[in-house]
């Protein structure tokens, strides 16, 4: 059997030992003699499983007690319309900055339900930067302020955070979740679907400071509302029990197999090296980032020809590189190497970009 190496943003590769464990408890998940698919969410199988799911997290992730952990459904598109909801409640004012398509989105739904200031925005240069933030232009009344922490079609990250006093500040988190510590007191709440780097598509994990719980609008969704699955610990009705399950065992992976974040991180840091050390020695394909603010997880580049890119997406297809097309809004390619992408996988991307670079001079 020939497994590939797949670039997807997402949903993306999951850890090798993982999918084994899973296929091996298949039929029977330890002597139940059902599959976790088939099982109830209120068995106490079950109970187990999601209680070992949010306390691996919270102990990887160095989670205070004072922040709720949330299993939802409805992707990380669906936030974008139950943060405004749930948060929008003081003066119905939000910050936000737009780097790229998730912000913008965000930001748009956050306009329907009340007052949206843009503090800042990488539009002009098509968001291959993060906006140097001025904090005078911040709201000082806001109920919020919003980022997208890691821009996973355009490949920037934050590599500091802005900083906001005594405004919450609100990340998606999507495309970076675990793959490097995180302060999480910095934060009124943290958020991100699964698909990217934490599990199959299905889940999407909210970290939420309690104090900012309880004060959701009266027009907001039972099923919007953060207090009421708070209240229920994720279990006001069926939460995604397989994909929960998954991201369990992916937990113990980078608990037990990858020694935890500081740790991922490195690993992260090494693998991205090796691809922008090329990128910026290639004379024929280009990172379309600024160096301060590039992603260790999605990484887009360009030859500046797009009959040479084609070919190039093409080849990598066939030699067992899948998903290398670039988003339509940057063009090119993107390599997202998230924390399940092997670094074999990197150098041996490397070593046919090398190759295919000699082959089209
Ligand atoms: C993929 C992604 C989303 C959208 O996630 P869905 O779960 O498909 O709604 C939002 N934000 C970021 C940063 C993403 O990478």
């Amino acid at each position: 059997m020939a497994r590939v190496y797949n670039f997807s943003a997402g949903p993306s590769m999951l850890p090798e030992s993982v999918l084994k464990t899973a296929a091996a408890e298949m039929l029977d998940y330890k002597g139940t003699g059902e599959s976790v698919m088939e099982m109830s969410h209120r068995s106490k199988e079950y109970g187990e499983i999601i209680t070992a799911a949010e306390s691996l997290l919270r102990e990887i992730m160095n989670i205070p007690d004072n922040y709720k952990v949330l299993f939802l459904q409805g992707g990380a598109s669906t936030q974008f319309a139950a943060i405004p909801l749930n948060f929008m409640n003081g003066t119905g004012k939000a910050d936000y900055v737009v780097t790229g398509q998730w912000a913008k989105k965000a930001a748009a739904e956050a306009g329907r339900y009340g007052d949206v200031n843009i503090v800042a925005s990488s539009a002009d240069k098509t968001f291959s930067y993060i906006p140097k933030l001025d904090k005078s232009t911040f709201t000082k009344d806001a109920d919020y302020f919003y980022i997208c922490m890691n821009n996973t079609i355009y490949g920037t990250v934050y590599h500091e955070l802005p900083d906001t006093g005594d405004v919450p500040l609100i990340a998606d988190i999507s495309s970076c979740f675990l793959s490097e510590p995180l302060d999480v007191t910095k934060f009124g709440m943290l958020y991100g679907g699964a698909q990217k780097n934490v599990a199959p598509a299905g889940v999407t994990i909210c970290i939420i400071r309690e104090d900012l719980l309880g004060k959701a609008r009266d027009i907001t969704p039972t099923m919007l509302n953060y207090q009421i699955h708070a209240d229920n610990g994720s279990m006001y009705n069926t939460p995604p029990c397989y994909t929960i399950y998954i991201m369990k065992l992916v937990l113990e992976w980078i608990k037990n197999e990858v020694g935890g974040l500081e740790k991922m991180k490195e690993l992260n840091e090494k693998k991205a090296k090796i691809l922008y050390d090329f990128l910026d020695s290639s004379e024929m394909f280009k990172g379309t980032v600024v160096p301060e603010d590039r992603s260790l997880m999605n990484v887009p580049f360009v030859t500046g020809d797009t009959d040479l890119d084609a070919k190039f997406v093409a080849a990598a297809k066939e030699a067992g590189f899948i998903n290398i097309k670039g988003h339509r809004t940057v063009g090119g390619m993107r390599a997202s190497i998230y924390n399940a992408m092997p670094i074999e996988g990197v150098e041996k991307l490397v070593a046919f970009m090398k190759k295919f670079e000699e082959e089209n001079k």
